[in-house]
Parts: structure tokens; C-alpha cells; sequence
């Protein structure tokens, strides 16, 4: 009898009849690609090149037939599985070695309710369909600030972008979903109908089920925004940080920020006598009026002599695609870790500057979050994501691409957090978590006083832990 290898859910290898295959083949309507397929080695490929993984399923799904057709297959052979939004989370847990990657990323469908302010997207959209879409009606859901990256990874965790101070996470945003759960059931979650499970996913990630799709409420921003981008040098570090967090403390909730340090790149938009300069960019977004954006965001632009100044009006859909092109897909090393801030007084200030103006690889980014407004004015518990009330979500984005660097720039990022714990209350993002190689102790961590119900949730809609790669709450 013909058979194929495939690794179980507890981590066995075992043999999988050719005849269960078949009968799977038979019920699915996408393509399901193994090792033989000519696009398999193309398919299987997510953002972080440091992964390999080789699944020896890929299940693209078609629809939500397909994924409940996938989830029954998995469960009722014992397969590992894992799902794939946008393939972005650094950990690689889009994939996995010798079992079935559910894949979303085909499943694109959005369609806007302009009169209401409401959109339906498919669990494989990117934050850049989904801008796409909503900007023919001159609206936004909010997001991140990549635009590659996947809405479902991204929204289940939190969704943190350049509205959040205005409008709130994407979490603060989402209406409702459209799941498929360890059971194989399609069932759809609201505050009103299976709100336990609504509570979970958001902020809990993909620990309870396949989300095929969310419903976002939508809100008028754009198709101009307002860019402010100074590069200072790193050496007037203290200066230019201490100016910024003045500023944001007393910034309108139109302004979202992200401290930046990083490095300028030798490519031709900067000028060639600035390449491999470390700089400071109080990268920050104004989401109304241009006119009134410009005025209120000078000051940052004014607080030393910028290097290079890209600051200005953009349109909302070049905004969140500026920094796609150094994030590309599979070619680079990336390790993301994060922690959360309360202040960015004198002593806060001196343990980063050291550390964040000498990293071991040039494209090693820090940023350093802001958090207020509306993000902030939600209650705590009303969602699964931990940390609005905390003044700085700080994270260390490792982006490399020499192989031999891995266990430096890895222990950096590491040390750099730790270093960071006096001055932290504790908790982190779950989608900043490194690659959650600290287990139990990390999700215990970023969910704080919410863990013992997510372990309840869990327990209720996936008992055996079929959703597993993740961030992983165990039931
Ligand atoms: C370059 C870059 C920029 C980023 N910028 C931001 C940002 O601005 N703001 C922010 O908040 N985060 C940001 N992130 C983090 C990002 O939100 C997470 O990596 C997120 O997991 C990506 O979602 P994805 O769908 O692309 O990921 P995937 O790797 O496809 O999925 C990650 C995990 O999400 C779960 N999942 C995916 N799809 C589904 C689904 N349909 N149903 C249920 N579970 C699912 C699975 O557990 C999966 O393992 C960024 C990451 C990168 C690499």
C-alpha cells in the first residue's frame, strides 16, 4: 500500500495511507501541493529566510469548504498543522516540517459597504489589498505600517499601525468573524453571538480557530496623509528623544509615532555621503487635514539639523507601502523582539542609546512605539491584547541577511531586552515575540491577567490543540 511521511501533531513520524490523501484531494477544490509539484518550493517559501520548513502538504485553500475540508483532514489523521495569513510572523509559524500548511493567502475576497463603513475581508488579504479597496471610497480599517504584511496574523494578535491613536488597533476595529474551528465547524463570532470566543481572538492570536474572514468597521482618512520623517544624526540621541517624547505627550490624537533608529542604507534615495550613517527618525503620521498635519508636525522637524528631511503630504496607500521594500520577502533574516515601556525619562533614555547606536548588523532597527489615545482609552479586559496602558511598546527588529550573524544578532536583540526589564512593567506583543522560543513563560507573559480565560477559551474550542503553531496557549 502506497503511503506518505508525515509528521503528527505530537511530533511523530508516521505513515499516511495514499487512499487518505485521495479521499482529501477528492473534497478539496484548491490546489494541494507535496514535494513534486513544480510550484511547491516557491509556495512553501514565508517572510523570514531563516526558515526552511518544508510542510509535505500545502492546502491552498479556495474557500471556506477548503479550510474546513483541511481542518477535518488534519485533525482526523493526527497531522500537524499550521495556517498561513500573509506568511509574516518571524517565528515561522505559517509553516511547518512534514505536516499541512493551511494556506489562506489565495483566499483575497473584499468587499466594502461604503453607506455603513464596513468591509468583509478573506483571511489571506494583506493590509495592502485591503487599503487598496477601502480607499476607492476614500476610507481605511486600521492596521500596521508593512503592507505585506497579513491582515489575519496581524489583526489576531492586535494590529498595531499609524491610526492607532485616532481610531484604535485593528482589534478596536473588528465587527466580527467568520471562523472554522478545531471541529470543522464554520461558525461566525460577534460582541452578541459566541462572545467568549470574540473576546479571545482578539488579542489571543491564532490559537481558537481559522478566521476566513473579518468584518472591520471602516473610518474617512486619506487619500492625503501627512508624513513628518526627519533623520537626525544618532550622536544627538538624548536630545532629539527627549524633544520627541515632550511632543507626543502632548500630541492630538490625529498623530501616531514610531521612534526609529536605524541605519540609512546605500541605496540611490539617500544621498551616497549619508550611507551607513546611523540615524534617528521620529517617524510619525498625521491622519487629517494636510494642511493642519503640516503645522502641527513641525516642531519634530525642527529640533536639530536633519541629515535627510522626506517629511510632507502622501498619499495613505504610499505611506503604508514606504517601508515594504526593506522587508522583502524571504531573502532576509529577521528576529523581532518587544517589551513594554512606561517611561522614557533620563535613565530609560541612557541604557537605550548605547545598545541602539552600536548594533552587530547595520538594518537593525529600534522602535519605540508611542501608545495613547484611543488605543488607550479601552479598558483592558474588554479584549485579549494586553499593554494599552502602558506609555511605549520598545522593540528590537533584527533584519540581517549573513547567516553566520544569526547567534550575535540574536543575543543582542536577547541582552537588549533584558537590559530594558528595570525600566519595563513587564509584558510584550505577541506579534513582536522573537521566535516565542521562552514557551508557556512568554505567552504567560504578554497576556498578563487575561491568560487563565484564554486557557479557558482554549480548553472550550480547541481542546486538543490542533492550532498549535502559535504563539500557543495550551488548553
Ligand atoms: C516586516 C514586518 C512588519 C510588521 N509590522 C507590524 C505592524 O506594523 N503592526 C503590527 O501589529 N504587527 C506588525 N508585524 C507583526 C505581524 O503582525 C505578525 O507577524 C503577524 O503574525 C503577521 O500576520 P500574517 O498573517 O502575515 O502571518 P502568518 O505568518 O501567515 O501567520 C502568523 C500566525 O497567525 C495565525 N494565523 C494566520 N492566519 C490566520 C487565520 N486566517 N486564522 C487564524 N489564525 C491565523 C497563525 O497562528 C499563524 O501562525 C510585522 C511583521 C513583519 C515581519
Amino acid at each position: 500500500m502506497q503511503t506518505s511521511k508525515i509528521t503528527t501533531s505530537s511530533g511523530k513520524i508516521k505513515n499516511l495511507e495514499e487512499t487518505r490523501v485521495e479521499e482529501f484531494k477528492a473534497n478539496f477544490s484548491g490546489p494541494l501541493l507535496t514535494h513534486v509539484d513544480e510550484d511547491y518550493d516557491e509556495v512553501r517559501k514565508i517572510w523570514n529566510g531563516m526558515h526552511d520548513k518544508k510542510p509535505a502538504f500545502i492546502a491552498r485553500c479556495s474557500g471556506v469548504a477548503d479550510v474546513i475540508a483541511a481542518v477535518n483532514f488534519a485533525r482526523e489523521n493526527e497531522i500537524l498543522s499550521s495556517v498561513r495569513g500573509g506568511g509574516h510572523n518571524v517565528a515561522g509559524t505559517a509553516s511547518n516540517d512534514g505536516g499541512i500548511m493551511i494556506d489562506l493567502s489565495l483566499m483575497k475576497g473584499i468587499k466594502v459597504d461604503a453607506e455603513n463603513r464596513t468591509v468583509d475581508a478573506q483571511g489571506g488579504c494583506t493590509m495592502a489589498d485591503l487599503d487598496r479597496e477601502t480607499q476607492v471610497f476614500g476610507l481605511v480599517a486600521p492596521s500596521g505600517v508593512v503592507s505585506t504584511t497579513g491582515i489575519a496574523g496581524l489583526t489576531l494578535g492586535g494590529g498595531i499601525g499609524w491610526l492607532r491613536k485616532k481610531h484604535g488597533l485593528s482589534i478596536d476595529n473588528l465587527l466580527s468573524v467568520d471562523m472554522v474551528t478545531a471541529e470543522g465547524k464554520a461558525i461566525h463570532a460577534n460582541e452578541n453571538q459566541n462572545a467568549d470566543l470574540f473576546w479571545a481572538v482578539r488579542g489571543g492570536g491564532g490559537n481558537f480557530g481559522i478566521v476566513t474572514s473579518f468584518e472591520y468597521r471602516l473610518h474617512p482618512v486619506g487619500p492625503m496623509v501627512t508624513l513628518c520623517a526627519p533623520f537626525y544624526p544618532a550622536e544627538e540621541a538624548k536630545k532629539i528623544l527627549s524633544v520627541w517624547k515632550e511632543f507626543m505627550d502632548n500630541s492630538p490624537d490625529e498623530v501616531s509615532s514610531n521612534f526609529t533608529i536605524w541605519t540609512i542604507p546605500p541605496v540611490p534615495d539617500f544621498p551616497s555621503e549619508h550611507h551607513g550613517r546611523r540615524v534617528l527618525i521620529p517617524v510619525a503620521v498625521h491622519c487629517g487635514p494636510v494642511e493642519q498635519g503640516e503645522k502641527v508636525l513641525e516642531p519634530l522637524r525642527n529640533i536639530s539639523t536633519p541629515l535627510v528631511d522626506l517629511s510632507g503630504p502622501i498619499p495613505w496607500t504610499a505611506m503604508q507601502k514606504m517601508f515594504d521594500p526593506f522587508f522583502p520577502k524571504n531573502e532576509q533574516h529577521y528576529y523581532f523582539k518587544s517589551t513594554y515601556l512606561n517611561n522614557l525619562d533620563d535613565e530609560t533614555i541612557d541604557a537605550i542609546i548605547p545598545k541602539a547606536s552600536n548594533p552587530p548588523q547595520p538594518m537593525i532597527l529600534i522602535a519605540i512605539w508611542h501608545i495613547g489615545g484611543a488605543m488607550s482609552r479601552i479598558d483592558d479586559r474588554a479584549t485579549a491584547f494586553t499593554g494599552r496602558k502602558s506609555n511605549y511598546l520598545f522593540s528590537v527588529d533584527c533584519i540581517w541577511d549573513d547567516p553566520g550573524a544569526d547567534e550575535e544578532v540574536i543575543s543582542y536583540a536577547r541582552n537588549f531586552l533584558k537590559d530594558m526589564e528595570p525600566f519595563s512593567p513587564g509584558g510584550l506583543y505577541v506579534n513582536f515575540s522573537g521566535f516565542g522560543e521562552e514557551g508557556e513563560a512568554l505567552v504567560k507573559s504578554a497576556y498578563g491577567d487575561s491568560y487563565e480565560k484564554l486557557v479557558k477559551m482554549k480548553r472550550k474550542y480547541d481542546p486538543e490543540n490542533i492550532f498549535r503553531m502559535n504563539q500557543n496557549i495550551k488548553p
